[in-house]
């Protein structure tokens, strides 16, 4: 939706409400693990406030939720700096918005392209490293920059190796996720203690695993999936991303097998399909697909913004249920 009525002023007034209330969203989501609105909310007060900046980009400022991947660090928490930031993905909402980005991912390259989709696992990124094989730090995305020493508690996971097949030393990223049985029965539990539940398995992932006593993180029943690697440099020897996964899922890591290779909208619009009736019978949550360049070498070559990289791009599935708080909220402009 583009605001073409509004003047410039008036624009500013009604980005800096939409930005006040996306910033408050994202503390409780990020920070306290406990969002009061759905996703599909978030998403669509953020989407206004792409709309609005893309209509006055002289509005754009460093410190617009649209220029920050979304995340906080918890203060009792120990910090690691990320030597490649822990980015976050850009968003589509149609089949219509995923077929022209893959048109303008076209455009970069003479070569015909082909994409992996994969699952959009619903959980919280992790950057687990490797050194000569063994699990020595494990930390989560932060602000991108810098994120949380999480590695006590990810020895606590149990599909998490301590120990890789090879003796490499390799940073690899994925989810932790919380799955959708470890979610209810934790729900039940925190209901006989008295307990607020926590909101749905990713924020009762997320809440787990930032935890100071690793023993709670050990009881909560959390997994992972790996899906990339930083720094790649070849040493796997591989060239696309879909050869990546079977090659992470060798070296004894935990991955989603998944994913399909398609080459055109039709085929990815297919899989989207499938995977989408099949949503429920998943042991855990997803919320989206991911479409990635499947070629690495053009990872490097298109590079990324401050927020996301440019070779990916997350189709969300449409909510399920439509809830009413937006039109509950005063906006004042
Ligand atoms: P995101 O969760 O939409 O997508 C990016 C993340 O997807 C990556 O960082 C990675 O961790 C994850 N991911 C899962 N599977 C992946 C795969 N196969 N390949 C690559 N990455 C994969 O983005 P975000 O920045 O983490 O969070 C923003 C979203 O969080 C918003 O769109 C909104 O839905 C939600 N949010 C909700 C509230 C709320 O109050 N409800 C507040 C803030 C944010």
């Amino acid at each position: 939706m583009v605001e073409d009525q509004l003047t410039l002023a008036e624009a500013k007034e009604k980005l800096a409400i939409r930005q006040a209330q996306l910033k408050k969203w994202a503390v409780e989501y990020y920070q306290n693990d406990a969002p009061t609105v759905e996703d599909s909310d978030y998403d669509l007060v953020y989407q206004e406030v792409i709309d609005l900046e893309y209509q006055f980009p002289e509005l754009i400022t460093p410190d617009s939720i649209t220029q920050k991947v979304g995340d906080q660090t918890k203060d009792d928490l120990p910090k690691v700096e990320h030597l490649q930031p822990m980015l976050s993905l850009g968003d589509v909402f149609s089949i219509e918005a995923l077929d022209d980005w893959m048109n303008t991912m076209q455009q970069s390259t003479s070569d015909f392209l082909e994409y992996n989709a994969e699952l959009k696992i619903d959980g919280l990124a992790i950057s687990l490293q490797y050194t000569n094989g063994q699990l020595t730090q494990a930390s989560t995305r932060g602000n991108g920059q810098i994120g949380e020493d999480v590695t006590a508690n990810v020895l606590n996971i149990k599909n998490i190796p301590h120990q890789l097949t090879e003796p490499l030393n390799l940073e690899v990223r994925g989810e932790i996720y919380m799955p959708k049985a470890a979610f209810v029965s934790l729900n039940e539990q925190r209901d006989r203690d008295g307990l607020a539940p926590f909101a749905n398995p990713r924020n009762a992932a997320a809440g787990s695993l930032r935890q100071l006593d690793p023993q709670i993180t050990k009881q909560r029943q959390l997994a992972g999936f790996i899906y990339q690697v930083v720094d790649l440099q070849n040493q796997l020897e591989v060239k696309t991303q879909s050869e990546l996964l079977i090659r992470l899922a060798n070296l004894g890591l935990p991955v989603n097998l998944t994913n399909q290779v398609v080459d055109n909208i039709n085929t990815l619009k297919n899989y989207i399909e499938e995977k989408t009736a099949k949503r429920d019978d998943l042991a855990y949550g997803i919320d989206g697909i991911v479409v990635k360049v499947n070629n690495l070498d053009l990872h490097e070559a298109l590079g990324a913004t401050v927020k996301v990289p440019k070779w990916a791009i997350a189709y969300k599935f449409p909510a399920e249920e439509k809830q009413t708080i937006l039109k509950d909220i005063e906006w004042t402009v």
